[in-house]
């Protein structure tokens, strides 16, 4: 029996990449990976960036894998989410402890973007079941909570979400200012205050910016966009989506600002990439409306078994040892810091060095072809960092070392020195 007709002899790609122009792509073929990571035939790149802040484990992790092995033998290829399966309910379980939601729920999607837009959705009927007409939700003028759908696309704040901008229109707009720094943050919650009228059902903010350019928060930031919440009855949606799971050395980023949400998303290092996986964490004042009122929101693999299984395995390897990993994203980060800012002081061509834990970007102020430049660069110094538009992101694994970190950020600085005028 033959399994496969395909050509073995792949001359050209037909895959579309994301965000890209098609036209001047030349991928560079991945064909395998351990720990921190990636090769080619001929090259191994430290892979900086766990991919896009995914693969926070690092890459060939036996434990992770062994997980799957452990779910293939169940034999369940997939069952809807009528049914209830150990590791979906085990993962909810931990998931609202570790959110400190007591009897809160979860539902799940495959990806930030959905469950950032069912998460506003369930926003948006909870507060209609509480025979409140506010259906806006809010977010900030420079975030980012996802691309694929068109609810998430239009609560970005980042230029990705100008072209579907311009077909659509609906109540979920980026337009609460970003902290001002120069007045720690005062003025811009001012402004917050004043557009957080009756027709707000909800805020989304991210736990610790990120692919919008990792913009910090002045300490206390978010406690006062909670009491502002809870003074006007709206409800406070946390995005985890890339900064959740010990990335900022808390388990989400948003406990570090001593904040509780209404609602929790995340995805990404769930899984740290091995299964696609998202969750929406509801705490029990939002979950509890549907417990009579349906959940009009879902999709075909929300909950999906191997994924579930996946994600538990990770957490496990997140809470190992009373989340050492995070003690050593704390420890590392002064590192991390300290590196980046030699970095941005040194190249005039870099603006700022901005980092929470392992959140971090370097801010170019250079034209679209150099920063490509500096992209190539990276990968001739055998280095991968994401790179969005100007800024250059620096996410490690969290188990990173001391030496790997400094011969990164080497890696980096030789790049940048090798940029010709
Ligand atoms: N939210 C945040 C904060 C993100 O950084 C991202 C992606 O980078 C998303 C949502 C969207 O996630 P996905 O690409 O899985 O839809």
């Amino acid at each position: 029996m033959s399994f496969s007709n395909v050509t073995k002899n792949i001359y050209r790609s037909s895959s579309l990449i994301p965000w890209m122009k098609q036209g001047y792509l030349n991928s560079l073929e991945i064909v395998k990976a351990q720990g921190h990571f990636i090769y080619t035939e001929k090259k191994q790149i430290t892979d900086f960036t766990c991919g896009a802040m995914v693969v926070s484990l690092g890459h060939n992790n036996a434990h992770v894998q062994n997980s799957i092995m452990d779910h293939l033998k169940t034999g369940i290829a997939y069952v809807p989410s009528n049914f209830s399966t150990i590791n979906r309910d085990y993962l909810s379980d931990r998931l609202v402890d570790l959110s400190n939601f007591p009897k809160g729920k979860v539902l799940y999607g495959n990806g930030g973007a959905d469950a950032n837009e069912m998460a506003c959705f369930l926003a948006q009927e909870y507060q209609g079941l509480n025979n409140k007409s506010s259906s806006r939700i809010l977010s900030f003028q420079q975030s980012f909570h996802g691309g694929s759908t068109i609810g998430a696309s239009l609560i970005s704040g980042d230029a990705r979400r100008v072209t579907k901008s311009k077909y659509y229109c609906l109540p979920w707009e980026p337009i609460m200012p970003n902290p001002n720094w120069l007045d720690n943050g005062e003025s811009s919650l001012e402004e917050i205050s004043n557009l957080l009228d009756d027709s707000v059902s909800g805020i989304l903010v991210e736990g610790s910016s990120g692919s919008a350019g990792c913009i910090l928060y002045p300490e206390g930031y978010l406690k006062k966009l909670e009491n502002l919440c809870l003074e006007k009855d709206i409800l406070l949606i946390c995005d985890e989506v890339m900064s959740g799971f010990g990335r900022t050395g808390f388990f989400w980023a948003h406990q570090k600002q001593d904040i509780k949400p209404d609602i929790i998303t995340c995805a990404k290092a769930l899984t740290s990439g091995y299964t696609q996986l998202s969750g929406i964490i509801l705490n029990d004042r939002v979950s509890e409306v549907f417990q009579e009122n349906p959940v009009m929101c879902g999709l075909t693999y929300s909950g999906h078994p191997l994924a579930c299984t996946v994600a538990n395995r990770c957490l496990d390897l997140y809470l190992d040892n009373d989340m050492i990993l995070l003690d050593n994203v704390n420890e590392k980060s002064i590192l991390l810091n300290k590196l980046g800012n030699q970095i941005a002081n040194k190249y005039d061509f870099v603006k700022e060095y901005r980092n929470n834990g392992f959140l971090g970007c370097l801010e170019f102020n250079l034209p679209e072809e150099k920063l490509v430049e500096v992209s190539n660069l990276l990968l001739k110094n055998n280095i991968y960092c994401m790179r969005i538009r100007h800024n250059i992101f620096t996410s490690p694994m969290l188990g990173i070392d001391e030496s790997l970190l400094e011969e990164s950020m080497n890696q980096i600085d030789t790049a940048l020195s090798q940029l010709e005028n």
